[in-house]
């Protein structure tokens, strides 16, 4: 059986692993696939890709891109897309431009809540400044003793209606399965029912995504139940959507989301794949060789 594992962080976004060294845990973990989906951002693809190389794992290339409808978050994840196509990378700047300007901001309010905290401190925990978020934000209530860990700094801190909570610029998930698809990727709906987007994203609004180009699901999440995966599949068939499972792995910054608890059927995969190379061909657009699929 191919062990297929479809969204995993490294530290070049919130995850605590290298790429190469991601790539590597992958490969003791038994995976022989795995998709590097870090965070409005494909920085880390060519030390994963070189990594898998080595080590014997198919590097998928993904992102999981912030995204709003409506007011609501979603994380969209999008694998295969061309990283150079120009209305990708213009909307992936102004995310990654929101994610900036939100620390200082940040900083200030938790200040004003007693904490000892700056720019700087922040800074310190994220490998790669650009992709910087509230889990590096957490990481320096940590260290200034303000919460045990990071889950305690989200509750305490972080999480929506906390002090140090602030939104940031997303962009629009309809918009960006087009932008998606002309890039030449497929877009999957991450952790549709997850903490904070159950209520919103209904069979109907999953039903109009389908029509603007949505390829899947990530249905095997450890954010949903067993009663809502039951359900996203039984969407998932009714609109012909891939269905995905994965870890959303993050290193030691997430616990119970170990590469592998949760993975993608190969059956599902090679739809998935086909749809890709149909996105592909569609955009008239080529990836390098070493993203081809030889293995
Ligand atoms: P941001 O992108 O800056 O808004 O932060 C969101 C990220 O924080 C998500 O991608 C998760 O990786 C992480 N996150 C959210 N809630 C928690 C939590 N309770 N514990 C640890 N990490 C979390
Ligand atoms: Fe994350
Ligand atoms: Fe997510
Ligand atoms: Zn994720």
């Amino acid at each position: 059986m191919v062990r297929i594992d479809l969204h995993a962080h490294s530290a070049v976004s919130d995850g605590t692993d290298a790429p190469a060294a991601l790539v590597r845990a992958a490969a003791r973990a038994g995976l022989d696939v795995l998709a590097l989906t870090d965070h409005d951002t494909t920085d880390g693809w060519s030390e994963a890709q070189a990594a898998g190389a080595e080590v014997g794992v198919r590097v998928v290339p993904g992102i999981e891109i912030s995204t709003r409808a409506d007011g609501h978050s979603v994380h969209l994840l999008a694998y295969y897309p061309d990283p150079t196509a120009e209305e990708l990378c213009d909307e992936l700047r102004r995310v990654l431009d929101g994610r900036w300007q939100r620390v200082p901001a940040m900083v200030a309010r938790l200040r004003a809540a007693g904490i000892a905290i700056d720019v700087d401190a922040v800074l310190r925990h994220a490998a790669n400044p650009e992709v910087v978020g509230r889990p590096h934000v957490a990481d320096a209530l940590v260290a200034a003793g303000a919460a045990q860990d990071r889950s305690e700094a989200f509750r305490r801190w972080l999480a929506p209606g906390r002090p140090g909570h602030l939104e940031r610029y997303a962009a629009d998930l309809t918009t960006m399965i087009g932008v998606v698809s002309r890039a030449g990727g497929v877009a999957v709906l991450a952790h549709p029912w997850g903490r904070t987007q159950a209520p919103y994203l209904t069979a109907e609004r999953i039903a109009a995504l389908a029509a603007a180009g949505l390829a899947g699901i990530e249905v095997d999440h450890e954010d949903h139940d067993p009663a809502a995966r039951r359900a996203l599949r039984g969407i998932a068939v009714e609109l012909d959507l891939v269905v995905t499972g994965s870890s959303d792995h993050h290193g030691t910054g997430k616990t119970g989301h170990a590469l592998g608890c949760n993975m993608t059927d190969p059956e599902e995969f090679a739809r998935l794949m086909d749809r890709a190379a149909t996105a592909r061909l569609g955009s008239g657009r080529e990836l390098p060789e070493e993203w081809s699929w030889t293995r």
